[in-house]
C-alpha cells in the first residue's frame, strides 16, 4: 500500500488527508513485500482484438503482466489506450466483438493448481466469478439491479458463495458489508435508485466483497462521483484492502491518483504496455516519454496548482498504427530509429520501459525530455 509511502518519499500527498490507518511502507519495503507474495494472476503474450466490419482492431497487444497476492496494480493511459479492454480480458468479462486472439491469463487460486482462464467456457468461469474474481465498474447505476432491493442482491451473491448459509445469516452479513463502507445496514431495504451516486458506488464495492474475493477489478470506480466523495471512497477501498488482503487491479486515466494508491503502475499506449514501475520511480524518474507527458497532464492530488502541460497531438488510429514506436508522431524526443523500429520492453530501475532512448540512456540527458516531466 503506497498511499502514505509515496507521500513520504515524494511529497505527492498529505498522508493525513487519506487513509490514516493504512500502514506506511517505503518503496523498498513494497518491493520486498511483492517479491515475497506469490503470483495471483498473470497475462502472457495476451492479444485482444475487436472484430468489426471495418477491420480487426488490435486493442491489446503482447501484454505481459503479473499481479501478486495483496497487490494494488494500477493501469493508466489516455482514453482508448486499451485499459478497459485489458481489464475485461483479465477478469474474463470480455464480450464479443472482443476476442482473445493470442496468449493466456493464468489464475493461481488459493486452492488448487493454476488455471488458464482463457481456456474456460462461461460455465467453468462461473466458478471463479464473484467467488475469487470480483468486479467494480464505473457506473454503479448500471451494475446494481434497480428493481431489486439491495438486500436481495447481496443475499443472492452471499448464498451463491456459501450455499450452506441460512438466509438470516446472509442478511446479517449483507448488513455488515454495507456498514463496512459506511452505509447503515437499514439501507438494505432500499432500491439502488434511492441512494446517492456515492452511496451506490460504495454499495457496489461492498457487494464486490461479499464473496471474500482474491482479486477485485476496478474500472474507473470513482469517476462518476465528485472529488470529495472520490477521496472518501478511495480511502475506504484502501482500508478494506489492508484489512481483508485482496489484490486490486485499478484502471483509470488519472495517473496522479494511481501514484497515490498503487504498489505498481502499468502505463498503456495504443494497446501496449509501454512502462511498468513503482509510483515513486514513475513520479521522480519515469523512463518513458509518454509516462512523463501523462504525469505532466494531471494535477497532483495535493500539490500546489500549476500550469498543466498536456501531450500534443492525439493517439493513433489502432487500424492504422505508425511503423516503429506508436508514440513517435507525438514524442518530442524521437530519434530516427523510432519511426522504423518498435522498441521492446526492457528491464529498467526495477520496472520495464519500451523506449529506444532507455537503452542508450539518452533520455535522462535530453533537455526536452526533462521539460516533459516538469
Ligand atoms: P477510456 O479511458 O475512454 O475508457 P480505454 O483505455 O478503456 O478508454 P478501451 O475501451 O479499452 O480504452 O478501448 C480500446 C480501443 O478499443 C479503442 O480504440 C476503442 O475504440 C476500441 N474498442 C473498444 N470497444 C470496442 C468495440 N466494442 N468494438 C470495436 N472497437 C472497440
Ligand atoms: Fe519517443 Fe522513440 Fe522512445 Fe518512442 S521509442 S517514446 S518515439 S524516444
Ligand atoms: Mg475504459
Amino acid at each position: 500500500m503506497t498511499i502514505s509511502t509515496t507521500a513520504t518519499a515524494t511529497g505527492i500527498s498529505d498522508p493525513s488527508s487519506t487513509a490514516a490507518s493504512v500502514a506506511i511502507e517505503t518503496t523498498s519495503q513494497i518491493a520486498d513485500r511483492l517479491e515475497r507474495s506469490p503470483v495471483l494472476l498473470e497475462a502472457r503474450g495476451l492479444d485482444v482484438t475487436y472484430v468489426t466490419e471495418t477491420g480487426e482492431v488490435p486493442a491489446c497487444k503482447d501484454i505481459d503482466i503479473e499481479l501478486r497476492r495483496g497487490e494494488i496494480l494500477g493501469i493508466a493511459g489516455e482514453s482508448a489506450s486499451g485499459k478497459s479492454t485489458l481489464l475485461n480480458a483479465l477478469s474474463r468479462l470480455q464480450r464479443p466483438p472482443a476476442v482473445t486472439s493470442a496468449g493466456s491469463v493464468i489464475f493461481h487460486p488459493s486452492e488448487g493448481g493454476p488455471v488458464d482462464l482463457t481456456a474456460l467456457n462461461e460455465d467453468q468461469l462461473r466458478r471463479y466469478r464473484w467467488d475469487s474474481l470480483s468486479i467494480v465498474m464505473q457506473s454503479a447505476m448500471a451494475s446494481l439491479n434497480p428493481v431489486m432491493r439491495l438486500e436481495t442482491q447481496f443475499i443472492d451473491v452471499i448464498m451463491e458463495h456459501e450455499s450452506s448459509m441460512s438466509k438470516d445469516s446472509a442478511r446479517q452479513r449483507a448488513g455488515e458489508l454495507l456498514e463496512m463502507v459506511g452505509i447503515p445496514s437499514g439501507r438494505l431495504r432500499s432500491y439502488s435508485y434511492q441512494l446517492s451516486g456515492g452511496m451506490q458506488q460504495r454499495a457496489l464495492i461492498a457487494l464486490s466483497l461479499a464473496s471474500d474475493p482474491e482479486v477485485v477489478f476496478m474500472d474507473e470506480p470513482t469517476t462518476a462521483v465528485d472529488v470529495v466523495m472520490q477521496r472518501q471512497i478511495l480511502s475506504q477501498i484502501l482500508q478494506l484492502q489492508a484489512t481483508l488482503g485482496f489484490a486490486i487491479v485499478f484502471v483509470t486515466h488519472d495517473l496522479s491518483l494511481l501514484l497515490e494508491i498503487s504498489d505498481r503502475i502499468a502505463i498503456m499506449y495504443a494497446g501496449r504496455i509501454v512502462e511498468i514501475g513503482m509510483p515513486e520511480q514513475l513520479y521522480a524518474d519515469a523512463r518513458h516519454p509518454y509516462t512523463r507527458g501523462l504525469r505532466a497532464s494531471f494535477p497532483p492530488l495535493s500539490e500546489p496548482i500549476r500550469r498543466l502541460e498536456g501531450i500534443p497531438g492525439t493517439p493513433p488510429d489502432l487500424l492504422d498504427l505508425p511503423p516503429g514506436c506508436s508514440f513517435a508522431p507525438r514524442c518530442p524526443v524521437a530519434i530516427d530509429i523510432c519511426s522504423t523500429q518498435r522498441p521492446q520492453l526492457r528491464d529498467v530501475d526495477g520496472g520495464v520501459s519500451a523506449c529506444h532512448l532507455v537503452e542508450s540512456d539518452e533520455l535522462g540527458q535530453h533537455e526536452t525530455a526533462k521539460e516533459l516531466g516538469r
